[in-house]
């Protein structure tokens, strides 16, 4: 039976999932907003329509727009990518209701593991640890508050139920700042996410962050991927990410696995999702639950030679795939930087045009991007503009060859993060596995200055 799937997103997934569909001889559809007139994907696509303006509410988050267009198209599945709608239940559920496959967990599935607070209290059924919190309905009554949060010892983190993207989190470092943050926290959820509600976590104070990244049938077979470091983040947004994650407890990483793996199996999870922690002194402490493919799958792509996308839509699409533990097994080291149109030293974005540009190439190095000489990035998405992927034996020699595709690269017009990459991967901290997810903004930006 032929298929035809339309992506529902923009930029380099759009690229990724329209190669992933080509391969397996999948008709595509793209989208586009007024602004994204030149972006590659549409070049490669077999169809693509325009859905509206240039900013994202009139285009890429207009679900009857999206939607109208799979029906104009005949498409019989929409794939979400990530951002945007990806984790939208509701989108889930509008395209099941319009006779389209939505290309993920089902919709129930993404209301309750895509709620951060659901999600916390389904996972200690399973004995995963969560960051220690309170996420019940913040009391009135101010003695009852802080006794709270005196029982979960200073500081805490303030964080938006509806948060995502890094946003909506506020540090409280003594219980004379709260009522103040909280207030504060509140009002930005509201006006940022249309939802005040705020929940509170123990700060951890210098952890790692290690993700699992599981896929699964629908049917009740669910197998993981191994992990993913992704502790380089600026503004609780990753920059650099790595597979597998190391110098972990190699016990209390097993037992985690077969708790998540457990975990999909018993809740027919479907397609791929990831779930987030904090690690601190030899402790797992579960985040978040993605419910969705993420920016870093190809370093997991490159230590287990398994595509996530193709698996994505194998499962969705009723296509053959096997999913077996016994077959995964991890080899190497992947790194991956993310090249975004923001300077090196404060991360401004920083669209333009690109006047000239060289892509790295070789043995071990893997390119995403639809970015290309001439291209003008606009101002209205995320800045993020291509992924170098490095795969070696190693990590060291994973950071080597990193260093030397660097090195190849080059864009001129605009401002990115490329020096930022060649400066952190040559130092100390960082090479020796020592650093933890406050150290780019707290230690290797600071010395810099
Ligand atoms: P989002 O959905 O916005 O990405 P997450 O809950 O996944 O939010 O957290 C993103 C990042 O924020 C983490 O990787 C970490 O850097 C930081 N963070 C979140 N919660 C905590 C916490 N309790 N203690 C310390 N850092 C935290």
């Amino acid at each position: 039976m032929s298929h035809k799937v339309l992506i529902a997103n923009r930029g380099e997934i759009a690229l990724r999932a329209l190669r992933a569909c080509k391969e397996l001889g999948i008709q595509t559809v793209s989208i586009y907003s007024e602004g994204d007139r030149n972006l590659k994907s549409l070049r490669f696509s077999d169809e693509s329509v325009c859905i509206g303006p240039s900013d994202s509410k009139s285009s890429y988050l207009n679900v009857p727009a999206i939607l109208s267009a799979a029906d104009l198209t005949n498409a019989d599945a929409i794939y979400p990518g990530y951002g945007f709608l990806a984790e939208d239940h509701a989108f889930a559920e509008q395209c099941s209701l319009s006779g389209f496959k939505f290309i993920g967990p089902h919709h129930e599935t993404i209301k309750k593991m895509g709620d951060k607070i659901t999600a916390k209290s389904i996972v200690t059924n399973y004995g995963i640890k969560c960051v220690p919190g309170f996420s019940d309905e913040i009391p009135e009554e101010k003695d009852e508050l802080e006794k709270i949060t005196k029982s979960i010892g200073y500081p805490i983190i303030l964080k938006a139920t509806a948060g995502g993207g890094g946003k909506g989190m506020k540090i409280v470092e003594s219980i004379d700042q709260l009522s103040n943050a909280l207030q504060i926290a509140s009002k930005e959820a509201e006006a940022n996410f249309g939802n005040g509600r705020i929940y509170i976590e123990k700060f951890i104070e210098n952890p790692r962050h290690i993700e699992i990244q599981v896929v699964g049938d629908g049917k009740g077979n669910a197998i993981h991927l191994g992990t993913r470091d992704c502790s380089i983040q600026r503004r609780h947004q990753k920059l650099i990410e790595e597979a597998p994650a190391l110098d972990v407890n190699q016990t209390k990483l097993d037992e985690l696995l077969n708790c998540c793996v457990e975990l999909c199996k018993d809740i027919n999870y479907e397609g791929a999702g990831t779930l987030e922690f904090l690690y601190e002194n030899e402790e797992f402490y579960f985040l978040e639950m993605n419910t969705r493919i993420q920016v870093e799958h190809p370093v997991t792509e490159m230590v287990t030679g398994f595509d996530i996308v193709k698996a994505q839509l194998r499962i969705a699409l009723g296509l053959p795939l096997s999913l077996d533990q016994e077959r995964i097994f991890i080899r190497g080291h992947a790194i991956e930087c993310r090249i975004n149109a923001e300077d090196s030293e404060k991360f401004i974005p920083n669209p333009g045009k690109i006047t000239r540009m060289h892509i790295p190439g070789g043995f071990g190095i893997r390119y995403d991007s639809h970015i290309y000489n001439g291209y003008t990035v606009p101002p209205f998405y995320d800045s993020m503009l291509a992924k170098i992927i490095t795969l070696a034996d190693s990590r060291d020699s994973a950071i080597s060859r990193m260093l030397m595709a660097l090195d190849e690269f080059f864009i001129e017009g605009i401002k990115t993060t490329h020096q930022f990459h060649q400066k952190m991967l040559v130092d100390k901290t960082f090479t020796s596995n020592k650093h933890s997810i406050n150290y780019l903004e707290k230690e290797f930006l600071k010395d810099g200055d």
